[in-house]
């Protein structure tokens, strides 16, 4: 059964917004439902809790209206009338495992999802965010990633790039709608977010060495571990997307998100043990054992985020040790409380 339900506080201001965000319940997505809440808008959320946990919404649970339900049903049915000041498209199929595993659900789920979503907010013309992934550069063979690259991908038989397609489908829709002057969408490309609530369950590395250095067990560094990432806290991110939907000149255009400090995943792996004094050992794991069913990793990714200071300035200011220790201490928190929630 869908659960809907709603609790208005008298105290908001009068000209605050009203906001829909797909995917609330997830990681980013409720990171950012409390910054909404936190500037006053009235938001709502949906969210089918297939890979979001309704927990993750608990410090606002009663200042926001829930809608636990498919995005696709919600728009048919409870939001089918209903009109937005702004919406954030954050429902996705995340996280190479689930990609891999589950290929029809992903790319049906990233795709008509999207189209669904942009039908909708084209009726009232809504600026719309559009989640999507730095995924979509594919394998460009260079380490810095610039929005108007060429994109290369594998071959349709390897499923690892259906996700980037998926995405880019998505971004050519959103860059459509807002062309055509339908819906001023802006599209979000994010690289490596991290933080507290974020599923080790997907894949994600950070909160998995963290698990792993927690509970002293070996972390697993895939490959030689000499692959190297860019790590942006989820709090400096959701920071900057309502600032980015709320500028008038970002609207149809593609944004690279992230931070540009690179880490190698064996230097992630030392200082996620020294960070958290613990006792665990490193292992290097041949990719043939990490993916069984075969997985093309990507040595670089880092994002030009010349584009992004330009519009709207942004320096992501959180610490890798800081995310590394709030994550732990999210980590320990559900653990004591014995919620399936958190991290
Ligand atoms: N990785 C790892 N151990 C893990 C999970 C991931 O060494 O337990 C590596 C993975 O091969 C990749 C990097 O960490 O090189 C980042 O992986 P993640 O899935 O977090 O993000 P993405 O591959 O999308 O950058």
């Amino acid at each position: 059964m869908p659960t809907r339900s709603r609790k208005t506080a008298e105290t908001r201001p009068a000209n605050a917004g009203r906001v829909l965000v797909s995917g609330g319940a997830g990681f980013i997505g409720s990171h950012l439902v409390e910054r909404l809440v936190a500037r006053g808008d009235r938001v709502c959320v949906v969210d089918d809790l297939s890979t979001g946990v309704e927990s993750n919404l608990a410090p606002v649970r009663d200042r926001i209206e829930f809608v636990g339900r498919d995005l696709s049903l919600a728009l048919e049915h409870e939001l089918r009338a209903e009109r937005f000041d702004q919406i954030y498209h954050l429902a996705a199929a995340v996280g190479v495992e689930l990609v891999m595993n589950e290929p029809v659900r992903a790319i049906e789920t990233n795709v008509d999802l999207t189209a669904q979503l942009l039908r909708f907010a084209s009726a009232s013309n809504t600026p719309t965010l559009i989640a999507s992934s730095s995924e979509v550069y594919g394998k460009p063979g260079k380490e810095l990633f610039s929005e108007e690259d060429d994109v290369l991908y594998g071959p349709t038989s390897v499923t690892r790039w259906s996700y980037a397609c998926s995405k880019a489908i998505d971004e050519y829709l959103a860059l459509a709608y807002a062309r055509e002057g339908r819906v001023p969408a802006v599209v979000c490309r994010f690289f490596n977010t991290v933080g507290p609530r974020q599923l080790g369950d997907y894949g994600m590395v950070v909160p998995r060495f963290v698990r792993a250095a927690l509970a002293g067990e070996p972390l697993r560094v895939y490959g030689d571990g000499s692959q190297s990432r860019c790590f942006c806290d989820v709090r400096d991110v959701t920071e900057l997307l309502p600032r980015l939907l709320g500028e008038p000149t970002a609207a149809g255009r593609v944004f690279n998100v992230g931070s540009d400090s690179p880490i190698t995943i064996m230097e992630l792996a030392e200082l996620v043990i020294d960070t958290l004094k613990s006792e665990s050992t490193i292992i290097t794991v041949p990719y043939s054992d990490a993916y069984p069913g075969g997985f093309e990793d990507l040595r670089h990714r880092r994002p030009d985020l010349t584009r992004v200071r330009e519009a709207v300035g942004f320096d992501a200011s959180t610490v890798l040790i800081q995310t590394i220790r709030d994550i732990a201490a999210s980590l320990r928190q559900s653990a004591s409380l014995g919620s399936e929630g958190g991290v």
